[in-house]
């Protein structure tokens, strides 16, 4: 198992799309496994990916308490 593996929502069909953060780092994308819709970082919000990630760890926070 990767222990970095997270998942983020589809922005289209909200299906969770596993995807690993230094993967995205390095300008991986990722597809969602449901509608084929492509993730990905672009060059230039690099800068905001850790502002982003914070966010999501916000998120996923959220997201678990439902369970
Ligand atoms: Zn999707």
């Amino acid at each position: 198992m990767i222990n970095s593996e997270q998942t983020i929502p589809c922005p289209v069909c909200k299906t969770k799309i596993p995807f690993d953060t230094n993967q995205l780092l390095q300008g991986m994308q990722f597809v969602c496994p449901n509608c084929q819709a492509a993730i990905g970082l672009a060059e230039e919000s690099k800068p905001l990916v850790k502002e982003t990630m914070q966010k999501f760890e916000e998120l996923k926070s959220n997201m678990s308490k439902e369970q």
